[in-house]
Parts: structure tokens; C-alpha cells; sequence
């Protein structure tokens, strides 16, 4: 969504909301696999002493797919950014400011951004997954699957060996 700033640009002390739906497509990192609601983001641009600043959320509900076990779970996810809006590009592109286009800033654009630095690197069903055991495959959060549990390592070693 294209937010329109003339308004404030030249005001100290004004300030401007915004409320979007980001195009989910832009969300999607690997372990999403859909979004259960459309993900939603609002917030405001203020101007504080000639210096503009967009303060914002993004609301996501998803479904995502487990890195270590596979399995299918939801996750809610809220992500906050507070960045800087040049009125001039940057000589630097840190990453950090975001020039405003013309005299406004598309705020999906920002919203997007903010979601996907904000990504952990790792999506688990639950903080404590147990994953898939190895010899197996059962999801071990499931409970034991009666593979031979604290094998010592270095007999771990000689059971792959006879088991090729
Ligand atoms: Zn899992
Ligand atoms: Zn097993």
C-alpha cells in the first residue's frame, strides 16, 4: 500500500496512520506453508523535528511445517519495526533507513522487509521437539518407538555398519 506523506513532510509533530494487508505471496519463507488468515500489518509515520519515522506491526497466522519432525503446526507471529524514512536515498544502502519514493513510502514494502529479517532461523513445532529417530523414522514427540534408546555412541557406529 502506497502511503501518501505530503501531509506531514513539512510538519514537525504530525503524524500519519496506516493499515495494510500485505500480498501474502511476499511472506512466504520455506517452512510457511499458508497463511490461515490474511497477515495484516498498521502503524504510523510521524514526524519528529523534521525527521520522519514509521512505526509499525505486522500480524501473521500461519501454518508451517516443523524443521525437525515435519509436522504441520500453527504459529501466530507479531513482528515490530520502528525505521528511519530518508527524504534523500542513502549513500550507503545499510538497510536500516528507507527513502521515501517520490513523497510517499510504500509501506507493504516495509512491513515485508521487517518479517522476513525478523525470521528465526529454525521453525519447531515446539521449543522441546524431539524430531524423528533416526533408526525409525516415528516422530519421537509422539513417544518412544522402542528402538534402543542411549546407545553407546561408539556401538552406534558398528550397528550402521552392519545394518549396510
Ligand atoms: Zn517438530
Ligand atoms: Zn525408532
Amino acid at each position: 500500500m502506497w502511503l501518501d506523506l505530503r501531509d506531514i513532510i513539512e510538519m514537525p509533530g504530525a503524524s500519519k496512520d496506516f493499515s495494510t494487508n500485505p500480498a501474502p505471496e511476499a511472506l512466504l519463507l520455506p517452512p510457511i506453508l499458508g497463511f490461515r488468515t490474511p497477515p495484516s500489518a498498521s502503524g504510523t509515520v510521524s514526524n519528529t523535528a523534521g525527521v520522519l519515522t514509521l512505526r509499525g506491526r505486522l500480524w501473521a497466522q500461519m501454518r508451517c511445517v516443523c524443521d525437525r519432525c515435519g509436522r504441520e503446526f500453527d504459529r501466530d507471529k507479531t513482528v515490530e519495526t520502528a525505521v528511519p524514512l530518508a527524504d534523500v536515498p542513502e549513500d550507503r544502502d545499510d538497510g536500516v533507513s528507507y527513502p521515501l519514493e517520490g513523497d510517499g513510502i510504500d509501506v507493504d514494502r516495509v512491513m515485508t522487509d521487517c518479517f522476513l529479517l525478523d525470521a528465526e532461523g529454525q521453525w519447531l513445532c515446539r521449543p522441546d521437539c524431539k524430531g524423528l529417530c533416526p533408526v525409525c523414522g516415528k516422530n519421537r514427540n509422539d513417544g518412544p518407538c522402542g528402538c534402543r534408546q542411549n546407545v553407546d555412541p561408539r556401538f552406534a557406529v558398528l550397528e550402521q555398519l552392519l545394518d549396510k
